[in-house]
């Protein structure tokens, strides 16, 4: 899985050099808010990365460790004047990582190669897991196993994990989506739909949503029912490789030359999908249409704003006070901001209040709310206090892994709230619920 080269190395000089050290960014970067240690901030960070570059550091397990104590908002890019292109930098560096071997142990090794190598290269797998998960939810032996307290003999970083085990869907889907939906009345696009992986098992219900929205929307949708992880997974963790690989099944699977636009509804995986191009740089079969494909690829919202919003019917339904949480590669990933807002307001009843911080990471970032489960915690805890401040009964956000864990942050302080998609919301007012 790991290159004989060194990725910083390697790394084009004008993306390794363009920091100019002026610190605009610290203030919007949570992890140096924490610690105010210049190290974990992003100018540390890449100074770091710049010094393996020119051969003046070796990667050692205190760089690694940096690395993944980035939650890879890029909300440093945001801030960055100069252009910075962090997001490069990051997945280059954590690869780096990966490849000199420092944090290498036979536990850590095998769970990447179950999760990472294996499990996430091809979702027929991922889907068995989901199938054995949801029998154990649906047969009450969860319930049972939490009930009868064996979960105290287990380790406390276990008990937390077991706590976070999110419910899979009674259907995926491939059984909730029809491998082509028709759009309703004139046809003005021919869309294709990512279902995800995570999204699939436990939001399988939002990518049926989406389809509808878009069919709505005059949009004729394909949705094959097996594909592909995106390889954001793969990328943000190090493997390069795996990622280019998902990369061009995508590309096969998906012909650009055949859509009008690739939709996906997870702000993380947008965020990854928009940038194949980088990953098939170097190779001269994919390339041109690894572009097209980057230019294809639409977050829900931002496609919907794009082609205009049929606003649902009015139903005298009471209104919704709904606040609206922004998924870091949504808002710094993407810079779709506006649009889901936009979706929002169509919907006749609903009242926006707006979440202070709302750019602020949840702690979610992936998998880092399992990999630095106090630093995740802490940003939970900030966003529950914001999202209480607002009085919403509802918070909207568009990245599955930030509805996860926006649901556990609220159900733990004793909320009720209820998290959902921006276009679930709509469906639903579509739907006239
Ligand atoms: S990605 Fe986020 S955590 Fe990492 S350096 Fe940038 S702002 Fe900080
Ligand atoms: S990353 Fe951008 S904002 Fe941060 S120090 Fe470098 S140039 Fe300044």
């Amino acid at each position: 899985m790991s290159a004989a080269t060194s990725y910083l190395k390697n790394l084009d000089y004008s993306v390794v050099q363009q920091c100019m050290h002026c610190g605009m960014c610290l203030p919007t970067c949570p992890t140096y808010d924490a610690t105010k240690l210049e190290r974990n901030s992003p100018r540390g960070r890449i100074a770091l990365m710049r010094a393996i570059a020119d051969d003046r550091l070796e990667a050692t397990k205190a760089f690694a460790d940096e690395m993944y104590f980035c939650l890879g908002c890029l909300a440093c890019m945001t801030a960055c004047p100069a252009g910075v292109n962090y997001a490069e930098l990051f997945e280059h560096a954590r690869a780096e990582a990966e490849r000199v071997g420092v944090l290498k142990t036979p536990k850590r090794s095998f769970i990447r190669w179950f999760t990472v190598g294996w499990l996430f290269m091809d979702l027929r797998r991922l889907h068995l897991l989901g199938l054995v998960l949801r029998l154990y939810q649906q047969l009450g032996l969860q319930t049972l196993i939490r009930r009868s307290g064996v979960l105290k003999l287990m380790p406390n970083r276990l008990r937390e994990l077991e706590a976070m085990t999110p419910q899979v869907q009674p259907k995926f889907s491939a059984d909730l989506i029809a491998p082509v939906t028709r759009a309703l009345g004139q046809r003005r696009y021919r869309v294709a739909m990512l279902t995800g992986c995570a999204q699939d098992l436990v939001f399988s219900d939002v990518n049926r949503d989406t389809v509808e929205v878009l069919a709505h929307n005059g949009c004729d949708v394909i949705t094959p029912p097996e594909q592909s992880c995106c390889g954001s997974l793969h990328a943000h963790n190090g493997e390069w490789e795996l990622a280019q690989e998902l990369a061009r099944r995508n590309i096969d699977q998906f012909p650009p030359e055949q859509f009008d636009a690739i939709i996906t509804n997870a702000g993380g995986c947008g965020s990854h999908l928009k940038h194949y191009s980088h990953l098939l740089e170097h190779d001269a079969r994919y390339i041109k249409r690894a572009e097209l494909w980057d230019a294809k690829v639409k977050d829900i919202h931002e496609w919907l704003a794009q082609i205009g919003i049929e606003p649902p019917r009015a139903n005298g339904a009471a209104p919704l006070h709904v606040t609206y949480h922004e998924s870091c590669h949504l808002c710094h990933g993407q810079k779709v901001t506006a649009q889901p807002r936009q979706v929002l307001r169509a919907i006749g009843n609903v009242q926006l209040t707006e979440l202070p911080e709302s750019m602020w990471c949840c702690g979610s970032a992936g998998i880092y709310n399992i990999t630095q489960p106090e630093m995740a915690g802490e940003l939970l805890e900030r966003k529950v206090k914001y999202i209480k401040s607002t009085g919403a009964r509802v918070v909207a956000t568009g990245n599955p892994g930030c509805m996860l864990q926006v649901e556990n942050g609220c159900r733990a302080a004793g909320m009720n709230v209820r998290v959902a998609h921006p276009v679930t919301l709509l469906a639903e007012a579509y739907r006239g619920e």
